[in-house]
């Protein structure tokens, strides 16, 4: 997928405009506590640019899923905490929280605010339960009166939420396609031109390593990056679907049923480019301590929980020869520290080799991933960790991003339907 999508500095005549900028605000909170703001940190860039051409922002973001009116009523999963942090953080600016964001008198609200005002509007999934309790996912289907009313709250629209770019919902695509101009925030800018620098004529050689639970959730992605991957090096939990598909004992390791056919399949289309781990680390439960087995010849009674010392070797062997690295999916249960060393060594491989040479590109792509690498604080050592989950994942399996799709793209002036 190639994407040539216009970016907020792009736009002509944004000064003094009200904007409806879409961010990604899904953040942890904890008893009305904001524990990583990291993705508040990460949307300042294109809001301070905004603001500086006195721009009026209205900013929306989904938070967490909501399923019933509980879920609203509860206050557990309402932005108040997200409009505490940038009121605090825009202290000589005026930030304001609007409740009802779908209320009848709410544009000629925003209209009665100064340049500047930052208007922030509660969490756009409230919109997918109505006031009788029934599911009707106006945000998360894409509701078109929805999204015509929240394109009505300003002149421009810049999605900056990353998150979210591979969701159809009211507040990307809806608000995009009602929009008369639009771009993409500085940060969905830089993921795309970063995730499209790892996937058109990477440089060769291109090593993909895959970890996680199923093969069958990431069989699509490993599939297309094997189309031009020199080496495809897989660990994590998926590995023993491939053991098992090749008739190894694998304990009482999770492996997918399901996916045993698809497990040869790819066995016998990738060959010698499909690497797998050579040891792995055993125990009874996650609790008890590991110890390393030859992957060809592991208990009967125990579980594998990460990729053994020979094989963070072997994947090592390889990354230090690569030119583009491109990572998804922990290679243990790297959450525990008795399974981590797998994920940690690969991580340091990748480091170590992107710090060697500059020229090297390295992006890790995947929620889980993403955390291992920030955990072992190697985040800045990669060229790209990106911040996007299972859009990173779609974008890596040449998936058109549905959020963002419909954002104008550099060469357009403005949005024909409107
Ligand atoms: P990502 O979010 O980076 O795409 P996934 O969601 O596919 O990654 O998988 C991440 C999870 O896989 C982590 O929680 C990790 O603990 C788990 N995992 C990896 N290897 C194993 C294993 N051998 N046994 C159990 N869980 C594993
Ligand atoms: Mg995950």
């Amino acid at each position: 997928m190639q994407y040539n999508k216009k970016v907020v500095d792009q736009l002509k005549d944004i000064q003094n405009k009200t904007v409806v900028v879409r961010c990604d605000y899904n953040v942890p909170i904890q008893n009305g506590v904001i524990s990583d703001a990291t993705r508040i940190e990460a949307s300042l860039q294109t809001l301070n640019y905004l603001l500086s051409k006195n721009c009026k922002l209205v900013i929306l973001s989904h938070l967490s899923r909501i399923k019933s009116l509980d879920d609203i009523k509860s206050n557990k999963k309402s932005l108040r905490p997200v409009y505490e942090y940038l009121k605090n953080h825009f202290a000589d600016k005026n930030v304001v929280f609007e409740q009802d964001n779908t209320a009848k008198d709410l544009k000629q609200k925003i209209a009665n605010y100064d340049q500047n005002t930052i208007v922030v509007l509660e969490n756009t999934r409230y919109c997918d339960v109505n006031e009788n309790n029934e599911v009707v996912k106006k945000e998360s289907k894409c509701d078109e009166e929805l999204a015509k009313f929240w394109a009505s709250l300003g002149d421009v629209f810049v999605n900056d939420a990353f998150g979210t770019a591979h969701r159809k919902h009211a507040s990307n695509d809806g608000i995009a396609r009602h929009t008369k101009y639009s771009a993409t925030g500085f940060l969905v800018a830089n993921e795309l031109k970063q995730l499209q620098k790892a996937l058109n004529n990477p440089k060769k050689p291109v090593v993909a390593i895959f970890g996680g639970v199923k093969i069958s959730g990431k069989i699509d992605t490993i599939k297309h990056i094997a189309t031009f991957a020199d080496h495809i090096l897989v660990g994590g939990a998926m590995v023993y679907t491939f053991l098992k598909a090749m008739g190894h004992e694998i304990g009482i390791s999770l492996y997918e049923k399901d996916a045993l056919d698809l497990a040869k399949s790819l066995l016998a289309t990738l060959g010698d480019k499909l690497v797998l781990p050579v040891d792995v680390v055993c125990a009874k439960d996650p609790e008890s301590k590991g110890q390393t087995y030859d992957s060809k010849n592991m208990p009967a009674d125990l579980e594998g929980f990460d990729i053994g010392q020979k094989t963070a070797d072997l994947f090592a062997s390889y990354i230090n020869k690569a030119n583009t690295i491109i990572w998804n999916g922990p290679l243990g249960l790297f959450e525990n520290p008795n399974f981590a060393n797998g994920t940690r060594k690969v991580a340091e491989a990748i480091a170590k080799r992107q710090t060697s040479d500059l020229d090297v590109f390295s992006v890790v792509g995947g929620g889980d991933s993403a955390a291992a690498v920030t955990q072992f604080g190697l985040e800045s050592k990669f060229a790209h960790v990106s911040t996007g989950g299972g859009a990173s994942l779609e974008f890596l399996t040449n998936l058109p991003l549905k959020g963002i799709e419909n954002i104008l793209d550099k060469n357009q002036e403005s949005n024909p339907n409107c």
